[in-house]
């Protein structure tokens, strides 16, 4: 018997999850290492490279890796024989844990969960609810699995209930292309197989709780049918040639997860859920003896990239910037860019676009200017914005034209792809569509020399901002003809994969 105390349980959560904000898991650097290693793509592995510059900078600065710190999922195994000392709730007590790990005042988090959620969507301002998943199990300690699930891979889940002789390995390879790289890939793929359709979807979550050991499973040889599917999984998923951010590449998966159980004899439920370049998950046991402790990585674990960003990419003066300008660049070009820009995501876009069909004037001035669509964590101490990389820039679609036709504006800054919708708005209105990496929002902060809210500041996180930019990374993503790398890089790298060795753990 052992005796958990309320505090104890408290201070683990908390201090787990400002853990994880910060500090990739080892074997995930590791992968991440070997992964840059061996690309062949220099889009993907320059991608690859920001994103371990970025986690070792995170790592260092104690500040979160990415802008979207996720929605907290909890995973405990409690032991028969643990008894509580407390007069919480044990949702109460992880979502007081996660409480105080988001509004941390050395490391505040983004509270990015809403309440009500298909009506006022409000901010709950403190991340809570957690999401948890309870089994109680023989034995005398418990077991804490925990994630802080960003928005963009969570969003990419998909599900289906196939029929018994239907190919799981053709379901996934059909899913895999549609989740282009908004879900930001090199990551892992967690795959739930059987049960019921809330089972399957909970096993593929839980399956990514595991270490990357994908090089260990390849060496001993699977002894079942879900280590069989691993292997295929991930030589096939990876032979796609999705690439690093959807560039186009040899890595896409760093790792495949199954889980199974035993499901109905008409059915066959498969679940995807991936975990992105943000991979943020820790274990840890309570056995009555306190809170749990935390062992920081050695920065010895990342490693020592001679990458030079500028190499390549041309150097853009924004202040100066017009569509002669941006008629000059191609799909594909790495560019560096200086001055001001404007930021605004889903909520500014909606109100810009209402105020626009009002025929109303705007609160800004978009004439000659980029859009940043970002929503960044708030900032610390002597840090003019927090991390605040990309975010998804499908969801901004639908104002494409409406914002390049009505407001002068040349064009966005996003993550990954744009759909065919944005493509042909682009095409016609002679923009561009830039990205920046996504999962490497410290690295993106630090070229972030000034941040000042020109309007909508009661959207928070979503008003639109000024950012003065220095040296800002980003690729050319669809160019003023409407040539666009996720589409051209992917197929490219997957006709090479055909032809040359698959990456191999
Ligand atoms: S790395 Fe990409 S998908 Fe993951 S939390 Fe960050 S923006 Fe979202």
């Amino acid at each position: 018997m052992s005796t958990i105390r309320q505090q104890d349980f408290i201070q683990s959560i908390a201090d787990a999850f400002q853990f994880i904000s910060f500090y990739h898991p080892v074997d995930f650097i590791r992968a991440m290492g070997r992964a840059y290693e061996d690309e062949a793509s220099p889009a993907a592995k320059n991608a690859i490279a920001q994103i371990l510059m970025n986690s070792r900078m995170s790592a260092e600065g104690h500040r979160p890796v990415c802008q979207d710190t996720g929605i907290a999922v909890v995973f405990l195994k409690i032991g028969m024989n643990v008894r509580w000392d407390a007069t919480m709730s044990v949702q109460e007590m992880v979502d007081e844990g996660v409480r105080r790990a988001y509004t941390d005042k050395d490391n505040p988090l983004r509270a990015s969960v809403l309440a009500d959620p298909d009506g006022a969507r409000k901010s709950t301002r403190d991340n809570t609810p957690a999401v948890v998943h309870m089994e109680v199990v023989p034995g005398d300690h418990v077991e804490v699995k925990l994630a802080a699930k960003g928005g963009g891979s969570e969003s990419k889940s998909r599900f289906a209930v196939l029929n018994p002789s239907d190919d799981v390995v053709e379901w996934i390879l059909g899913q895999v292309p549609t989740m282009g790289g908004d879900w930001c890939p090199p990551g892992m793929l967690g795959v739930g197989i059987g049960g019921t359709p809330e089972k399957a979807m909970v096993m593929a979550k839980e399956s990514l709780m595991a270490p990357i050991d994908i090089g260990e499973l390849k060496k001993r040889g699977p002894k079942n049918r879900a280590e069989e599917l691993r292997l295929e999984l991930y030589e096939k998923v990876n032979a796609l040639g999705i690439g690093a951010q959807g560039l186009g590449g040899l890595s896409t998966v760093l790792d495949v997860k199954v889980l199974d159980y035993p499901t109905h004899a008409v059915m066959k439920p498969v679940a995807i859920v991936p975990n992105c370049a943000a991979t943020r998950h820790l274990e840890f046991h309570l056995d009555g003896s306190g809170p749990a402790r935390f062992e920081a990585p050695s920065l010895d674990n990342w490693p020592k990239l001679a990458v030079d960003l500028a190499a390549g990419a041309k150097r853009v003066d924004l202040e100066t910037l017009t569509k002669a300008g941006t008629a000059t660049w191609k799909a594909g070009d790495r560019l560096l860019l200086t001055g001001k820009i404007l930021t605004g995501r889903d909520a500014a876009h909606k109100r810009l676009a209402d105020l626009i069909a009002a025929g109303q004037k705007l609160p800004v001035d978009l004439a000659n200017r980029l859009i940043y669509y970002v929503g960044p964590v708030d900032p610390v101490r002597d840090e003019v914005v927090g991390p605040a990389g990309p975010t998804t820039s499908r969801r901004m679609d639908k104002f494409m034209d409406t914002m390049l036709a009505q407001t002068g504006m040349l064009g966005s800054i996003g993550k990954s792809e744009r759909g065919a919708e944005a493509v042909a708005a682009i095409k016609r209105h002679k923009g561009v569509h830039l990205i920046a990496v996504g999962g490497a929002a410290y690295l993106v902060a630090k070229s972030i020399r000034g941040a000042r809210v020109l309007a909508f500041d009661d959207l928070g996180m979503e008003a639109i901002r000024e950012f003065d930019v220095r040296d800002m990374p980003v690729t050319v993503a669809v160019d003023t003809t409407g040539d666009a790398v996720h589409e051209s890089g992917p197929r490219e790298w997957r006709s090479k994969i055909g032809r040359i060795p698959v990456k191999v753990a």
